[in-house]
């Protein structure tokens, strides 16, 4: 039988690693073959409530789940782990600074990236998902020299998602006639959802809507999706974050078509070499590549380089705060 891969999910008592978990533990993070093992990471006083979603795990009877453990220890949750989903991270509350939340991040996420530069598997992929995402993996990157650079990602793939489904419902064609979508930049407001390169029916999406509607409906229904869905839910989008997650690693591991993910900069389209950003990639044998060769329009530029401009301010920041 083919030997389980190891995922690994920080803080799996939250509202995202609730409706992570099972989708994992059925086979949809890997393929319908792929026995897996989950460990499931939190803070002590969160351990407790992990082991609840553990019982129910066991319950489900998934037939591709090989086994469970849960700890508050992160040497143990990592070692020997393939794939890491960083999704428990400090959130920011009422009248807390940047700088107070970075620091806050950084005790986490510095503290896992070396436990995983120190117990991972050699081919240990990670996705961080809790927030500030692409700063988070940046200083869990920075403290795990050992492991390929490129290991280290952030989710853009929920805001890829949710610019798919708006421009679906505007133009009135299904998701699957949508081509070429490119979330760029920072998982955050400044993020620019790009519908110059997107297609719909092999045609660019942004000569089929008008700019208005381009500049002050898609862009800031996009970036601001999350907070619309706390407002009618009255909770958080966890199980479209998880879904998202989902996707991201399935394509990783699996090959992929265009699609956008936040990866470290090798210099391409002005970004800055280093800073962990979303692009449009591709995956190809388990490696995600940037897609080369787009012409970038001037609206397109000053969007892109606003969301730049930003995570160079949190990459400063954090170096400022000796995070990384
Ligand atoms: P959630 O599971 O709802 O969210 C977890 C993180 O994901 C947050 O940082 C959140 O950011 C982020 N996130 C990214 N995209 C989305 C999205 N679309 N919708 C919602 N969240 C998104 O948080 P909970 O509070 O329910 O759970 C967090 C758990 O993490 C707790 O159980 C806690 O104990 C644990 N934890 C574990 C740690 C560890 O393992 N060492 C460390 C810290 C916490 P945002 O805040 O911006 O919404």
């Amino acid at each position: 039988a083919q030997t389980p891969v190891k995922v690994t999910v920080t803080g799996a008592a939250g509202q995202i690693g609730y409706a992570l978990l099972f989708r994992i533990a059925s086979g949809q993070l890997l393929g319908a073959d792929v026995p897996v093992k989950l460990s499931l990471l939190e803070i002590p006083q969160a351990v407790k409530a992990a082991e609840g979603t553990a019982m129910e795990l066991d319950d489900c009877a998934f037939p591709l789940l090989s086994g469970i453990e849960v700890t508050d220890d992160a040497g143990k949750a990592f070692d020997g782990a393939n794939v890491a989903l960083l999704v428990g991270a400090r959130p920011r509350t009422a009248g807390m600074e940047r700088g107070d939340l970075l620091q806050a991040n950084g005790g986490i996420f510095g503290p896992q990236g070396k436990a995983i530069n120190d117990n991972a598997a050699d081919d240990i992929r990670v996705l961080v998902v809790g927030n500030p995402a692409n700063t988070n993996a940046l200083i869990a990157q920075q403290h795990a020299p050992d492991v390929p650079a490129e290991r280290f990602t952030a989710m853009t793939r929920l805001d890829h998602n949710r610019a798919l489904s708006q421009l679906a419902a505007k133009l009135q064609v299904p998701v699957t006639e949508i081509m070429k979508m490119t979330i760029w930049g920072n998982h955050s407001a400044t993020q620019y959802p790009d519908l110059f390169h997107a297609e719909v029916g092999g045609k660019i999406a942004a000569e089929q809507v008008d700019e208005a509607w381009l500049r002050d409906t898609f862009i800031p229904t996009v970036a601001k999706r999350g907070a619309a869905i706390i407002e009618a839910r009255g909770a958080s989008s966890a199980a479209s974050a998880a879904n998202a997650a989902i996707d991201h690693v399935f394509d990783w591991v699996n090959g992929a078509e265009w699609t956008s993910a936040a990866i470290p900069s090798d210099g391409s389209y002005g970004v800055p070499e280093g800073l962990i950003s979303s692009f449009p990639v591709v995956s190809r044998g388990g490696k995600w590549e940037i897609i080369q060769g787009l012409e970038i329009d001037a609206f397109s530029r000053e969007r892109i380089d606003a969301s730049v401009r930003e995570l160079e301010e949190e990459r400063a920041a954090v170096r400022e705060l000796g995070l990384i």
